[in-house]
């Protein structure tokens, strides 16, 4: 039976719960509200099917892979692109699994802003997956959904990070797979949803109003490159704010996991990976001048690449070389900080107020000069 030592190990996929077949295997949130697999002994046969089908400890399928051929893409339909994180490559694709009737599983919101991957048998329903969302989706029944709809002869396509693909696809096996289709993102690792949460009974405490809408990075108002939060509140109100960013990018409430990623090349487990087409200035210079947001697409298969042709109708598209948008996450795993432990052990103690001014010492001077310059006017 699956037991986790060393958390590192862990991705979260939910490959392990989804096969046992005595359903002995739960996921249950850490500290950081990160899930790992918990088996009952009571229930457990000790049948070894958990354990095989880890994709994070016992390797993936890459048995489809063929030279990856990469482009740059952007959406035809400029609101598309603008209500997208790059430039909407993703809705191009799963327009197309929609309409034959199929269904799209991604990363959306369910109950106060908890990042949850969700079905979506409609454009409505799928909208709600446009946008980065930068904290760890919880994938907790999902793989069963997507074994029935294979079952019922649906077409699938499922999008998310490459461990939640690779662990899909080891769950559902080669059996089912032929009308399954994947596509991963680049990733540059997940943050934690127990902080995602605190921090946003922070926001609302200091605004002493609910949210109503959560824009982790706002390109409509900042510019594409650029990384700011935006929330609105109900009382009308909108606070722009980077703090969950630099946290982020601290590397201190990553999924321990992210820094062991072995996903992070470009031997993907997916047909197709999205990314922002960072080094779009030499690689397509006319795509992006006026800074809405590129996607880089890497064709990872046969039935990637099949797809592609179905969206190349709404899609400007462009083939690049791939030395010209190779970025960190293809070639290795960010590297989680050496104050980690210590951020949890904090957080653990005290919560989002309690780590704030010891790991985002410059937020304090940052609101102090505020106050300054308020007092001064
Ligand atoms: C945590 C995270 C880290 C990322 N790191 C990088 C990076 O280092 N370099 C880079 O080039 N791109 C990165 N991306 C991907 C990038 O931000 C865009 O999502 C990608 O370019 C697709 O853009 P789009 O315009 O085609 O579609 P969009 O509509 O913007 O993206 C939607 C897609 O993203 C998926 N998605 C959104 N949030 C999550 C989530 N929390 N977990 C799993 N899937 C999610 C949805 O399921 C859907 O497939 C990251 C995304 C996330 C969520
Ligand atoms: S060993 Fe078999 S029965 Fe036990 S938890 Fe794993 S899959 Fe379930
Ligand atoms: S990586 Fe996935 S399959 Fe492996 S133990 Fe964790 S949740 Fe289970
Ligand atoms: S960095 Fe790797 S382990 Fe972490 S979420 Fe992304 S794909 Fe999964």
């Amino acid at each position: 039976m699956i037991h986790i030592t060393d958390r590192a190990d862990c991705c979260g996929c939910t490959a392990c719960a989804a096969v046992c077949p005595h359903g002995a295997v739960s996921m249950r949130a850490d500290t950081m509200g990160f899930r790992y697999p918990a088996v009952n002994a009571d229930l457990c046969v000790e049948c070894g099917l958990c354990e095989r089908v880890c994709p994070f400890n016992n390797g993936y399928d890459k048995s489809r892979n063929i030279a990856p051929t990469s482009y740059a893409v952007r959406h035809k339909d400029m609101n598309e692109v603008t209500s997208s994180r790059s430039g909407a490559a993703f809705i191009a694709l799963s327009d197309r699994i929609l309409e034959e009737g199929g269904s799209v599983y991604g990363a959306g919101w369910s109950g106060h802003f908890t990042v949850t991957h969700k079905r979506a048998a409609s454009r409505q329903e799928r909208d709600g997956f446009k946008g980065s969302k930068y904290v760890q989706s919880d994938m907790d029944g999902i793989i069963r959904q997507v074994r029935e709809d294979l079952g019922k002869g649906l077409s699938v396509m499922f999008s998310g990070t490459p461990c939640q693909v690779a662990g899909v696809k080891s769950a559902i096996g080669k059996q089912l797979a032929g009308h399954l289709v994947t596509v991963d993102i680049i990733c540059h690792g997940v943050p934690s949803p127990a902080v995602w949460k605190d921090y946003l009974g922070w926001l609302e405490e200091r605004r002493g109003s609910e949210i109503i809408s959560v824009d982790f990075r706002d390109k409509r108002t900042f510019g594409w490159k650029a990384h700011r939060e935006t929330y609105r509140f109900a009382d009308g109100g909108t606070m722009h704010c980077k703090t969950f960013t630099a946290l982020f990018y601290k590397h201190i409430m990553l999924r321990p996991s992210c820094g062991r990623c072995p996903f992070a090349n470009m031997e993907r487990p997916s047909d197709l990976t999205l990314g922002d087409f960072w080094g779009w200035e030499k690689a397509a210079p006319d795509m992006n001048k006026d800074d809405k947001g590129l996607s880089l697409l890497i064709c990872n298969t046969e039935k990637g690449r099949a797809l592609l042709e179905r969206a190349m109708s709404d899609l400007h598209c462009k083939a690049v070389d791939i030395k010209d948008c190779l970025q960190p996450n293809l070639l290795h795993p960010s590297s989680i900080s050496k104050d980690a432990p210590a951020f949890e052990k904090d957080y653990k103690a005290g919560g989002f107020r309690h780590i704030l001014p010891i790991y985002m010492p410059e937020h304090g001077l940052r609101r102090l000069l505020q106050q300054l310059k308020q007092l001064i006017k």
